[in-house]
């Protein structure tokens, strides 16, 4: 049986994302991933994108790199891969969580009055997007 990983990655946005645009990568990301069994959770705040993919291995491996080429982004950096047992964000082929309440909240929790993933230990960014799963934003 194919192995199922968690990569986790952040990454700068290269402009400020409008709603329009984080509708179209959530759209394009919907449709892929649904086509090849990816699910997942992304959060953008503060021009920082922290994306989890979850997967067979070649699969995220591969989406990775297609998503790493994206010049929507740069300065992308993983911050964890692991394989897993069972998917964390199996209810989302790209879930979002942005700008709410309990997302301030949450970074508050952890010691961040900005979304700045480049400081979170990747045990942080896993338990941050775990958290944000219940608290999807609608785009
Ligand atoms: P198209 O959407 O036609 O894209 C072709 C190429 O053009 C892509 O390589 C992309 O780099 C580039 N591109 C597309 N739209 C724009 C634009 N508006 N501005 C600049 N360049 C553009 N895709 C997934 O399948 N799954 C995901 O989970 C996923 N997550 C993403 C997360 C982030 C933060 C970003 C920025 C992108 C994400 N994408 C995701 C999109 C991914 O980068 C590719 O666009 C997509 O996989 C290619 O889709 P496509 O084959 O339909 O080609």
């Amino acid at each position: 049986m194919a192995r199922a990983v968690r990569l986790v990655y952040y990454s700068k946005a290269t402009r400020d994302m409008s709603l329009s645009d984080l509708r179209d990568i959530l759209q394009t990301a919907r449709d892929n991933n649904g086509d090849v069994d990816v699910c997942g959770m992304l959060c953008y705040d503060n021009r920082y994108f922290l994306q989890a993919l979850e997967g067979e291995r070649a699969v995220v491996n591969e989406l990775y790199l297609d998503i790493a080429d994206d010049a929507r982004h740069d300065e992308i950096i993983i911050i964890s891969y692991a394989e897993v047992e069972k998917p964390t964000f199996e209810q989302w082929k790209m879930g979002y969580s942005a700008g709410s309440d309990a997302f301030y909240t949450l970074l508050k929790e952890n010691g961040q009055s900005e979304f700045d993933p480049a400081a979170m230990s990747a045990k942080q960014a896993v338990e941050f997007l775990t958290a944000m799963a219940a608290f999807q934003t609608e785009v």
